[in-house]
């Protein structure tokens, strides 16, 4: 971390079983990997968990660790012996069969901790013959030598087990696995920290040093675990910020074309031509655009806009200010449906003598080959397309600008690639589109130092949508959403029905079969899915009103446009994150009309999922839906931060709520930056070769 390991391999400082252990386990082979990455999940501190540790939800067959006071103890005679069981805190109870020796050590009152593989036994968790270390024992009651069996015999060859516990008011419990228990990490750990010199801080920033705050969140002293915690979360957000700091550092090198706002362009022509007024959002976000690419320095906006809130036109104004400069534009939609559909109604927009391109994975090799052409010759004033206009080897004439469209995975990375897209020692303007808004952390941690403009409101008069709750357990609820959908129809409108997979139960194909000869027949039915070669004709006819009902998967997800579609029946919701429900629900209430959105569901009404679609139902606010969200949490993962391998950036930072560290170490990362980039570049080598690594991989 920050340019320290400890690259000692764990079989030179740990009994050979041990180190096989957290290899085979863990996937760890040196000291450094083992404290870094394997921090305690929670404290027992005095029998009481530190962090409330939700052990009450773990599944069945997960190894656990509690700790609690012996409450009950009973004894059960059977055929071949008797069962012991011994409850604590009413909570566990832990079985053992003829345990004479338990029996003797594990007295009530006893304070201890079991590891073992969870069951459920008349919805009452057991552990059975699980490990267990005593921790407290009324005085005298047990020598401390009988106080552990099994496993901790093991640990006592390597470690002082009695000094290992004495004194300690906190004791660390590990992610633990079927061979190796929180105790045996414990020692583990203890015995590396025991053998390790002191560790030399080359930053003398924070407060607490690295060297302390590794040790303490390990062994904790009687004040507690968390300013080591908050030490080593500074840490964590000081790699990303050094690295974000870094990279702002080289784009200021970077130029970009000025593409300033002409009055009598394509741009203003096709704004003259609009049908209806902007918004005063709309109007505002043109001109902070318009503001930065009149500048010959990149610009990275992003525009987080709620669902129909009116993104694409000031998407399409910024693009033909690049055209009117004598330059290209290009457009990124995360799936080749979206794409079509932005060509289509960019299309429409556009003024007759720009050149739209459109560049997609099913085009036909000639096609293609054309498209290429015209891209490269600069015959192709806007480019329409997947991402894989950045992957692929397309070449521009003169990319000047880049608007990408839904896609808030968009990472630091692909940004960087489309430097190679622009003209030598250019790098285009960005303006990456979301309805789905980003907590700012995270925002900073994947942009950097992007700009961030919001359209709140939604144009013309348009009504908010309605939405309610149909739980499959209420048929009659059930019957009245399929009666909605023929009122709609009836009225002339069209409805998008939306299942959680293709086929089996409940899927799209025989959902589609079921309702034509059921709950819709005689309505014009199409089914829509990612595994068909035909999706955009199908997608275009449903715009053309050739169909009544769409029954999809999500591949209507994001940005489809159409009108006249009024109502949407999600299908078994609990399975949809609560940003794509949002996203899925956008895909009505576009034109003028009343819409309504019924989220369908199999989930019992007292379920965690059955008050999470409430809450959506509730909720018609993006940017309220927020909180709701935990994907967001995996939204941070980029720059390190994602999974790769074994090996995480980040352990402990948590992007929403460690906002004050976050910036404390972002404003100590640009001063380093700026005081020695030499160190600091020294101090991420390991970060960027992660980042590395998984561009490697992808
Ligand atoms: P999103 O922000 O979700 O991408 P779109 O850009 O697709 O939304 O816009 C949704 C619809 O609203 C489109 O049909 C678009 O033509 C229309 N629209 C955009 N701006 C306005 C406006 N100022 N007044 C009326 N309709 C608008
Ligand atoms: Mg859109």
């Amino acid at each position: 971390m920050l340019g320290w390991s400890d690259d000692r391999p764990l079989s030179a400082v740990l009994p050979g079983k041990v180190a096989k252990a957290l290899t085979k386990s863990f996937g760890y082979t040196t000291c450094g990997q083992l404290l870094l990455n394997h921090y305690p999940r929670d404290y027992i501190r005095q029998g009481r968990n530190f962090r409330a540790f939700a052990e009450r939800e773990a599944p069945e067959g997960a190894f656990i660790t509690v700790s609690g006071t012996v409450t009950w103890i009973s004894k059960r005679p059977t055929s071949n012996g008797f069962v012991l069981n011994v409850t604590v805190d009413d909570m566990y109870t832990a079985v053992f069969f003829n345990g004479i020796w338990q029996e003797r050590v594990l007295q009530k009152g006893v304070r201890v901790l079991f590891s073992g593989k969870l069951k459920f036994y008349n919805r009452q968790a057991q552990l059975q013959h699980p490990e267990f270390l005593i921790l407290d024992a009324p005085a005298g009651s047990t020598p401390v030598s009988k106080r552990w069996g099994g496993t901790l015999k093991a640990i006592s060859q390597f470690v002082d087990v009695e000094e290992l516990l004495r004194d300690r008011e906190w004791l660390p419990v590990y992610p633990a696995s079927s061979t190796l228990k929180t105790w045996t990490i414990m020692a583990a750990i203890h015995h590396v920290l025991e053998t390790m010199p002191p560790i030399e801080d080359p930053l003398d920033i924070a407060d607490l040093t690295f060297d302390k705050a590794l040790r303490d969140i390990h062994e904790p002293g009687p004040e507690g675990p968390q300013r080591a915690i908050d030490r080593l979360k500074y840490n964590e957000a000081l790699g990303i910020g050094l690295v974000m700091a870094l990279r702002r550092r080289d784009t200021k090198h970077w130029r970009a074309f000025a593409l300033p706002p002409a009055d009598d362009g394509y741009r203003a022509e096709m704004l003259a031509k609009l049908p209806f007024a902007l918004t005063d959002g709309q109007q505002r976000v043109i001109r902070d655009i318009d503001h930065d690419i009149a500048r010959p320095e990149p610009m990275t906006r992003l525009l987080q806009g709620e669902v129909g809130s009116g993104k694409t036109l000031v998407a399409v104004a910024a693009m033909l200010s690049a055209v009117d400069a004598g330059h290209q534009a290009a457009l990124l939609a995360p799936t080749e449906v979206l794409a079509h559909q932005h060509a289509r109604s960019i299309a429409a927009m556009l003024p007759e003598d720009i050149r739209l391109t459109v560049l997609s994975g099913s085009m036909k090799v000639a096609e293609k080959r054309q498209a290429l052409l015209d891209i490269v010759s600069g015959q192709a004033d806007i480019v329409i397309g997947t991402h894989a206009i950045i992957q692929e080897s397309v070449e521009f004439f003169s990319l000047g600008f880049v608007v990408i469209d839904e896609q808030h995975r968009f990472g630091v990375e692909q940004r960087d690639s489309l430097r190679l897209k622009a003209p030598e020692g250019t790098f285009p303007h960005v303006l990456v589109m979301t309805a789905t808004p980003i907590p700012r952390t995270i925002a900073m941690t994947v942009f950097g130092d992007l700009e961030v403009s919001s359209l709140h409101e939604l144009p013309g008069g348009r009504k908010p949508i309605q939405s309610s709750v149909v739980p499959e357990g209420k048929p009659a609820w059930v019957r009245r959403a399929w009666q909605r959908i023929r009122e709609e129809v009836a009225a002339g409108h069209q409805a998008y029905i939306v299942c959680p997979r293709i086929e089996g139960e409940g899927g799209v194909l025989e959902l589609a079969e079921e309702l034509q000869n059921g709950a819709l027949a005689g309505l014009r039915i199409m089914v829509l899915h990612g595994r068909m070669d035909d999706k955009d004709d199908r997608m275009a006819a449903f715009a053309r009103g050739e169909v009544d009902v769409l029954v999809s998967t999500t591949v209507i997800e994001v940005g489809v446009d159409v009108a006249n579609a009024t109502i949407i029946l999600i299908r078994e919701s609990e399975n949809f994150g609560v940003s794509q429900l949002h996203q899925l629900r956008g895909r009505v209430g576009r034109g003028g009309n009343a819409s309504l959105c019924l989220f369908h569901t199999l989930s019992a009404p007292d379920s965690a999922s059955f008050e999470r679609i409430n809450k959506i139902a509730a909720t018609s606010s993006g940017f309220e839906l927020t909180e709701l969200d935990m994907d967001y949490r995996r939204e941070g993962d980029v720059l390190g931060t994602r999974q790769s391998g074994r090996q995480r950036t980040l352990q402990l930072l948590d992007l929403n709520e460690d906002l004050l560290i976050i910036e404390r170490a972002y404003e100590d990362a640009y001063q380093l930056v700026e005081d020695n980039p030499e160190l600091a570049f020294e101090l991420t080598a390991e970060i960027r070769e992660k980042e590395q690594e998984y561009l490697d991989k992808a």
